[in-house]
């Protein structure tokens, strides 16, 4: 008969659960606070995919990085970056092993869901002006009323000039607003369902109020919008149809908590995981395999488009790889292993029943690695192979990184898909791997700092 001890042990041998970091390494609490500063920092400098480029280029260029050369050679420890279209980068560091022994490629997304402006966005209705926006990627049409969004983005003018605007995020800076019914007058509202509860076509942002002066002027306020943009930037009404504007949250980065525990902010996801693949893609010296960190844009809008992964701008350059180190591409993709780096969505005790306990991820317990993403039955999933599986968890634990495994949600509660089964497509070994999220998509999304220190660790042990 077996002792009650020796069956606890015996217990411990055959079943596996993942700890929780807070319980079992709360010495790394204060690592995670100190990497997480800069990371809120990238994160209030960084609200656009184009933003997002030039803060990663000031770091590269800071760390060395030169811009890539196809007719340069390169050796080991060598860092060069692309910039595609300044809405995507790809930075690499050359390893010491040839490239037929494979890439270590990791993609990340910095575009996050938004209003852009439309093409013609100013309009004037009762003596206030307004933008007409147009929602870019999955939101919750209701969360973005009420709360102050600031303007980024650039507009090309007709002599050729990029007039580039970020108004709303200094303390002084107006900001911009959607309004919504008082709850006196909203019980017709309240019935709609609640993806109604704002329509697309009431994602209206206040622009101006002031009426320009003038005698017998036909829309004043909406004049009143067009001179301060001309006095600011330069810009006429025709300038909009050359340019690209998202409304976005207004203001920084947050602790959450009374211990600070977790970051608040607009746009975790992606740039969660492109600011961990960066600066592991940074601190690599003298990798092994040559890597290739791509910080891709389109991704919320399902990769479309000549900066998205589903265009063939990251094949191009790993083709001019290959050229330069006189190898077939077809060999370098075939050996090569991707982490698609993308958020998943934490458990949400509020919301119990759209997950599954045991297949979801949880915040504090580290980066999520999941073998599949898609919708009804996998459909749209990349769905990595057990080897892929083996050698990316045994990548990590070799370090000592902090990782749980989970799905998006439970069967059938929705579904949802990453940039996996483009870089796939190109034949090579991908999984998922990013950071448990809270109130994915929203203006405000919550992470863990113990899983972004975790991410950091497992994109360092990957490109080792
Ligand atoms: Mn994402
Ligand atoms: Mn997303």
């Amino acid at each position: 008969m077996t002792k009650k001890t020796d069956a606890k042990e015996l217990q411990k041998h055959l079943t596996w659960e993942f700890p929780n970091i807070g319980k079992e390494a709360p010495g790394q609490r204060e690592k995670a606070d100190k990497y997480c500063r800069d990371y809120k920092e990238f994160l209030n400098k960084g609200k656009t995919e184009r933003e997002c480029v030039k803060e990663a280029v000031k770091m590269l260029k800071k760390a060395g990085y030169r811009p890539f050369d196809r007719n340069a050679s390169y050796e080991s420890g060598d860092k060069v970056y692309f910039v595609n279209r300044g809405k995507a980068l790809i930075a690499t560091t050359f390893g010491k092993k040839p490239l037929t022994d494979g890439l270590r490629i990791n993609g990340a997304h910095i575009d996050s869901p938004r209003l852009d402006l439309k093409p013609s966005p100013l309009y004037e209705k009762e003596e206030i002006a307004y933008f007409k926006t147009h929602y870019y990627g999955g939101l919750r049409k209701y969360q973005w009323g009420t709360i102050p969004l600031s303007l980024h983005g650039v507009a090309v003018k007709k002599n050729g000039e990029t007039v580039e605007i970020s108004l709303g995020e200094e303390e002084n800076d107006p900001v911009f607003c959607i309004t919504d019914l008082l709850p006196h007058l909203s019980s017709k509202q309240n019935e709609r369902p609640l993806r109604e509860g704002l329509k697309g076509e009431e994602l209206n942002a206040v622009a101006a109020s002031f009426p320009f002066e003038g005698e017998d002027l036909k829309e004043p306020v909406k004049l009143m919008a067009l001179s301060l943009l001309h006095d600011r930037y330069g810009m006429t009404e025709k300038d909009f149809l050359r340019a690209e504007f998202e409304l976005v949250p207004a203001g920084k980065a947050r602790d959450v908590g009374l211990d600070g525990s977790l970051i608040g902010s607009y746009g975790q996801d992606d740039r969660v995981c492109a600011y961990t693949a960066l600066t592991a893609e940074i601190d690599t010296k003298k990798p092994e395999h040559t890597t290739v960190t791509i910080l891709t844009d389109k991704e919320e809008i399902g990769s479309d488009g000549n900066t998205g992964l589903n265009s063939d701008y990251v094949l191009h350059y790993i083709e001019d790889l290959a050229e330069q180190a006189d190898v077939p591409v077809r060999d370098v993709l075939r050996a090569s292993l991707c982490l698609s780096s993308d958020v998943n969505a934490a458990y949400d005790p509020t919301f119990a029943d759209v997950y599954e306990k045991r297949n979801s991820c949880y915040i504090n317990k580290g980066c999520v690695l999941s073998k599949y993403t898609g919708a009804r039955g996998k459909s749209g999933s990349n769905d990595a192979s057990a080897e892929t599986m083996a050698k990316v968890i045994s990548i990590m634990e070799e370090e000592g990184v902090y990782w749980q495994a989970g799905e998006l949600g439970a069967v059938d509660a929705g579904g949802g898909g990453t940039i996996a089964k483009f870089v796939a497509h190109m034949d090579v070994d991908t999984v998922d791997l990013g950071v448990p999220i809270l109130s994915m998509h929203s203006p405000f999304e919550l992470a863990s700092k113990l899983d972004i220190y975790n991410t950091y660790k497992a994109f360092k042990a990957f490109y080792k």
